[in-house]
C-alpha cells in the first residue's frame, strides 16, 4: 500500500478551480495589454507622422513602443504584436497621398529594426527594462541609438531617396529620429509605465519631504522649459542662456532620483518643446519643418546624453549601496540568530550580534561607542588592541580575553577573527567569534591543580622515601669508611680488600648521587621517558638499594627473574620507583610476621604476548577485605608514619606506561603486588 494519496482522474485532469480563475485573468491581462499597445501604438504612430510628410519625424515614438511592448512580450507573441500594427501604418489618415509601397517598406523596416534590438537588448544587458549600470547603458546606446537606427536608416533614405529626396539628409533625418526615440521616449516609458506596472504600483511610495522636492523640482521643470521653448522670438542661438534654463533642474532630478527622474525630466522638456513646434509658438517656428526637427534633436541629444550619464552613475551607486545593505542585512539576520558571540568591524563601523549584546547585557550603542572595549577586563584590554592594531589585523588573530557578563562576572573566552577583502584585495576589516571557555578552563585548572597537589604530596612522600633510600649508601659509605680506617691501623693494612671497599665506596656514591638525580628529574614534572628497557637490570638496581635495609630488618630476598625476557618501553627511573614503593610496603607489611618467617620474593615473567610482569610478594599481615578496594586511592593509609600516596602514584605511573597494578591475598598469608608493563615493539 502507497503512502501517498491517490488522485482520482478528476484530481489529476481537470484544472482546479484557483488554477482556472488564474487562467483566465493571465489571458484577461494579455487581452487588455494587447489593447493598450494597440491603443499606445496608434498614437505614437500618429503623433510621429504629425510633422510634415516632407521631412522624418523628430522623434519616431512608435518605435518606443514597439521596441518596449517586444522587451516585455515573449518572443512567441513578437509576429502577432509586430503584424498587428500593419493595419493602422495602412488604414490610417495620417499621410493619404504616400503610396503603399513605401508605407509597406517602412514597417518592414521598422519591424526588422523593432525585432533587432529587442533581440540585442535581450541577449547583451543583465536587464534590458533598466539601464542600472554603465555596462547596460553602453550596450543599450550602441545597439538601439546608434548601430541599428544607423544601419535601418539606410533603408529609409532609400524609400524617400526614390520618392525624390535628398539620400544623406533623410539619412542623417531618419537616424536621429529613431536614435533620439531611443534616447528619450523608451527609457521614459520603461522607467515610469513599465516599472510602475511591474511594480503593480502606480503610487509612488515617497515621504512627505520628497513629495515637496518632486514638486518644486516639476514647477521649476515646467517653467524654465517653458522658458527655453515658447520665448526669444525668432532667434535659434543655442547659446543663449534660456536654451539652458531647464539644465540645472535636469540634472536635480537625475542626481536625486536616478533614471526615473532623468527620463521623466527629459520628457517634459521635449514635449514642450515639440509642443510648442507643433502650435508654431516655438523660436524655431520660421524654421523649415527639416531644419525644426534638427533643432530639436540636436538639442534634446545634447541635454539627454551627458543627463543619463549622471542618472546611470547615481543608479549604479544606488545600486550598490542596496546591494550591500541587503547583504548586511542578510549577515546581521544570520548573525543575530547563531548562538555564538559575533562582532566585526570596518574602518569606521563596528557590529556586535543579538548574542553578544546579551552575554554582556548592554546595548549596541554602548558597544559600539566603546568598540566593545569596556566589556573586556582592563588587564586584556591593551592584548586585545595591539591584536587588532597595524599589520596585525590583516592576519588570523586567535586570543584569549576576560569578558564581563552581564552579572558581572569576567568570563574567559577565546576569540578567532578573519579579516575581510573586498574583490579587489582592498582590507576591509575583520570579523570574529567568541565562545565562553571558562568552565573549559576550570576543569582543567582543577586537574593542571590536582596535578599539582599530587606532586607535592608525592614530592613529601619521595623525598621521605628517597632519602631513606640515600641514607642506605651513606650509611654503607660509612661503615666502609670505618672499616678501611679500622684496617689501616694495621701494620700490614690488607691493600686488595681496601681496594674494594673503596671500589663498594664509590659505588654506593654514584648510587646516591644518581637516586638524587631521578628525583630531581621527577620533581622537574619531565615528560616521563619512552626508551626501551631491560626490566630485570632495572629490578636488580632497586633490590640493590634495598638490600642493606632488609637484611637490617631481617627479611629474606628471594630474586626469580625470568631470564632473555624481551625489553619493556618506558621510563626506567619511574618504574623503579613503582617498584621501590611495592618492596618497602612488603617490608612495612611483615614489621609484627616473626624474624625467620619475613619473605620477600620478587619476580618477573611474561604476561601473555604483550607484557611483561613483575610480582612482588611477601608474608605480612595481608590486605583485609575492607582495604583492597581503596589500596590504590591517594591519601589510604593504615601506617601511622604514611601518607597513603605510595600506590596512588604507582598505580598513575604505570598505567600512564600502558599497563596494570593490581594486589591479592596469599592463600598461605600475605599479600602480593603484581604490575605489567608492554613489551617495547620494534618499528618495522
Ligand atoms: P603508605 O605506605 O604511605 O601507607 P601506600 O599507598 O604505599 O601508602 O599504601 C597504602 C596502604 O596499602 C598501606 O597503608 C597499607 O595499608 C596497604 N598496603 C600496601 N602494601 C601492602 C602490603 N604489602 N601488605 C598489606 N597491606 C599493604
Amino acid at each position: 500500500m502507497s503512502a501517498l494519496p491517490e488522485l482520482t482522474d478528476r484530481d489529476s485532469l481537470a484544472p482546479s478551480r484557483d488554477a482556472r480563475t488564474a487562467d483566465r485573468s493571465h489571458l484577461l491581462h494579455r487581452v487588455l495589454g494587447f489593447a493598450v499597445f494597440q491603443v499606445a501604438f496608434y498614437f505614437a504612430y500618429r503623433y510621429g507622422m504629425a510633422f510634415s510628410q516632407a521631412s522624418a519625424s523628430p522623434f519616431w515614438f512608435p518605435d518606443s513602443v514597439l521596441l518596449c511592448t517586444l522587451l516585455l512580450v515573449p518572443p512567441r507573441w513578437w509576429a502577432l504584436y509586430v503584424l498587428s500594427v500593419l493595419p493602422i501604418r495602412l488604414f490610417s489618415d495620417v499621410a493619404p497621398e504616400v503610396p503603399l509601397w513605401f508605407l509597406m517598406g517602412t514597417f518592414l523596416i521598422d519591424s526588422t529594426r523593432a525585432v533587432l534590438t529587442a533581440l540585442a537588448l535581450r541577449h547583451f544587458m543583465k536587464n534590458p527594462l533598466r539601464l542600472d549600470t554603465l555596462r547596460d547603458f553602453a550596450v543599450y546606446c550602441l545597439f538601439a541609438v546608434l548601430l541599428i537606427p544607423a544601419v535601418g536608416a539606410l533603408g529609409g533614405a532609400t524609400a524617400r531617396h526614390t520618392l525624390g529626396h535628398d539620400f544623406w539628409t533623410t539619412w542623417e533625418q531618419w537616424f536621429l529620429g529613431d536614435a533620439l526615440a531611443h534616447l528619450v521616449v523608451t527609457p521614459a516609458i520603461l522607467y515610469w509605465i513599465v516599472g510602475a506596472f511591474r511594480a503593480r504600483t502606480w503610487r509612488p511610495v515617497i515621504s512627505r519631504d520628497q513629495a515637496i522636492e518632486v514638486t518644486l523640482l516639476s514647477v521649476g521643470l515646467v517653467v524654465t522649459s517653458y522658458i527655453a521653448a515658447n520665448t526669444g522670438g525668432g532667434s535659434v542661438d543655442l547659446l543663449q542662456t534660456r536654451f539652458y534654463a531647464p539644465v540645472p533642474f535636469m540634472f536635480w532630478a537625475a542626481i536625486r532620483f536616478g533614471m526615473l527622474g532623468a527620463s521623466g525630466a527629459v520628457v517634459v522638456t521635449a514635449v514642450m518643446r515639440l509642443h510648442a513646434v507643433l502650435h508654431g509658438e516655438s523660436s524655431l517656428a520660421q524654421l523649415s519643418p527639416a531644419e525644426t526637427a534638427f533643432a530639436l534633436q540636436n538639442f534634446l541629444l545634447l541635454r539627454a546624453g551627458p543627463l543619463y550619464l549622471v542618472a546611470v552613475l547615481v543608479e549604479q551607486r544606488r545600486n550598490a549601496e542596496r546591494l550591500l545593505r541587503e547583504s548586511e542585512e542578510r549577515f546581521r539576520t544570520i548573525a543575530d540568530t547563531t548562538p555564538a558571540l559575533i562582532w566585526f568591524c570596518d574602518r569606521n563601523r563596528v557590529f556586535f550580534n543579538q548574542s553578544w549584546l546579551q552575554f554582556t547585557g548592554r546595548t549596541l550603542e554602548q558597544e559600539v561607542r566603546s568598540r566593545g572595549a569596556e566589556s573586556v577586563h582592563p588587564d586584556d584590554q591593551s592584548r586585545v588592541r595591539s591584536a587588532y592594531s597595524g599589520s596585525l589585523a590583516y592576519e588570523q588573530v586567535e586570543m584569549e580575553f576576560r569578558l564581563r557578563r552581564y552579572d558581572g562576572e569576567y568570563r574567559y573566552m577565546l576569540n578567532k577573527s578573519v579579516p575581510r577583502y573586498a574583490p579587489n584585495g582592498e582590507f576591509l576589516g575583520c570579523i570574529g567569534s567568541v565562545v565562553d571557555i571558562t568552565d573549559r578552563k576550570r576543569a582543567e585548572e582543577v586537574d593542571r591543580a590536582l596535578a599539582h597537589a599530587q606532586r607535592l604530596a608525592a614530592m613529601g612522600e619521595l623525598t621521605a622515601l628517597i632519602a631513606h633510600e640515600v641514607r642506605q649508601p651513606l650509611s654503607a659509605i660509612l661503615l666502609n669508611a670505618d672499616t678501611a680506617r679500622a684496617l689501616l691501623q694495621k701494620e700490614a693494612p690488607p691493600l686488595d680488600q681496601l681496594r674494594e671497599i673503596i671500589d663498594d665506596i664509590r659505588r654506593d656514591d654514584l648510587l646516591a648521587e644518581e637516586t638524587i638525580r631521578r628525583l630531581r628529574a621527577f620533581l622537574r614534572d619531565q615528560e616521563p621517558l619512552r626508551e626501551p628497557l631491560d626490566i630485570n637490570a632495572a629490578v636488580t638496581d632497586v633490590l640493590r638499594l634495598v638490600s642493606s635495609d632488609a637484611s637490617r630488618r631481617h627479611m629474606r630476598m628471594r630474586v626469580e627473574l625470568e631470564p632473555g625476557l624481551p625489553p619493556v618501553v618506558g621510563d626506567r627511573t619511574q618504574l623503579q620507583q613503582v617498584l621501590l614503593n611495592l618492596v618497602i610496603n612488603a617490608m612495612d607489611a611483615q614489621a609484627d610476621t616473626p624474624q625467620g618467617a619475613r619473605h620477600i620474593t620478587v619476580r618477573t615473567k611474561p604476561n601473555g604476548n604483550e607484557d611483561i610482569e613483575v610480582i612482588v610478594q611477601d608474608r605480612g599481615c595481608g590486605i583485609s577485605p575492607e582495604t583492597l578496594p581503596r589500596l590504590f586511592l591517594p591519601f589510604f593509609t593504615t601506617s601511622q608514619s604514611g601518607i597513603g600516596l605510595g600506590l596512588s602514584i604507582a598505580r598513575s605511573v604505570v598505567v600512564a606506561h600502558g599497563g596494570k597494578i593490581w594486589a591479592e591475598n596469599n592463600v598461605d598469608g600475605g599479600a602480593t603486588f603484581h604490575f605489567t608493563i608492554p613489551q617495547h615493539r620494534s618499528v618495522g
